[in-house]
């Protein structure tokens, strides 16, 4: 008898899509009897235990539809490898009020200083909290704005970039806009524009980016949707990648005669900002590898 009831229960909870209850069933019920519930709080904890198994969906489904290189947490990241970040305005971000007033972020810094790391881990909380988010690159984001209007379909485009609360840009600064593309990315951030928030990580300046996006007239109608309100975090610091590796990047280069290792083979020191200078060299790019 009972087992008949638990199939019945199965099968209409699965009909109802309630898909906690189809598989636990018995075990709630066996919570129940334990714990002497009354049929209110049976009600309850069946009811609360179901919100929990949708939004576990929920949060599943957004994770994989934010295309995130990988799942890296805020907790991961080892703030104390940075002794000159400002941890308030860490904070700020985390708090993730940015996303709640529609702003920008920008995470500034050399490469290999945790960049991605934190943007990703934002990324994660937002995701938690319940927010879309979408990751891309600055080339993969040009590159498929221009093949949509090739192909006449720049308007989906753009409204599918338009569509989460969070859309992060990743490495802004290493490839420079023809005129066309600057447009077309200068419409994008104008949609999201008080509408959502984009976080934009870079291995340049800010002064650096106007001549990124093709002409002035359009780098700054840019970066003015950007900046404005933006939050700003600058990570001037070692890179992760070499630590512990000190001794080998303070050691001179072999003597040419000694090795056979050349100038382009040998891994670079790990290199501060210069005050107005850029950081174009990757230490991490010279075994092809990306970040
Ligand atoms: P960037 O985007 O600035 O070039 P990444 O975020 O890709 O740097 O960081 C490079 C690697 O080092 C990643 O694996 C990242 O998780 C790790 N990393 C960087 N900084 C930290 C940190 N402070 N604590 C823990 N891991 C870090
Ligand atoms: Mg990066």
């Amino acid at each position: 008898m009972g087992e008949l009831i638990t199939e019945r229960i199965r099968r209409n909870a699965r009909e109802l899509k309630l898909y906690g209850l189809a598989d636990t069933a018995d075990e709630m019920v066996d919570r129940a009897e334990a714990g002497k519930l009354g049929y209110r709080e049976f009600l309850d904890l069946v009811l609360e235990s179901e919100v929990g198994v949708l939004e576990g969906r929920r949060y599943a489904s957004r994770l994989k539809l934010s295309g995130l290189p990988h799942h890296k947490t805020m907790d991961e990241f080892d703030a104390s490898f940075q002794p000159e970040l400002d941890l308030k305005r860490l904070a700020e971000l985390r708090s993730l009020r940015f996303i709640q007033n529609k702003v920008s972020s920008l995470i500034l810094g050399p490469p290999g200083v945790g960049k991605t790391h934190l943007a990703v881990g934002l990324a994660m909380e937002a995701l938690r909290a319940g927010y879309l988010v979408r990751y891309t690159t600055f080339d993969d984001v040009v590159r498929e704005l221009r093949q949509a209007d090739q192909l006449g379909t720049l308007r989906n485009k753009l409204a599918h970039y338009q569509r989460p609360h969070v859309l992060i840009v990743d490495e802004v600064g290493y490839m420079r806009l023809e005129h066309a593309d600057a447009n077309r990315f200068f419409q994008l951030i104008n949609r999201r524009y008080t509408r959502s928030s984009t976080i934009v990580t870079s291995n340049k300046r800010v002064s650096e980016w106007a001549e990124l996006f093709g002409d002035e007239v359009q780098a700054v109608a840019i970066l003015d949707r950007l900046l404005h309100d933006a939050e700003v975090l600058t990570i001037n610091g070692p890179s992760w990648r070499l630590r512990g590796r000190g001794e080998l990047l303070a050691s001179k280069p072999p003597a040419a005669e000694n090795s056979n290792v050349g100038p382009t083979d040998t891994p670079q020191q790990p290199r501060r900002r210069p005050p107005n200078g850029s950081h174009e060299t990757d230490p991490d790019q010279i075994d092809g590898q990306h970040s």
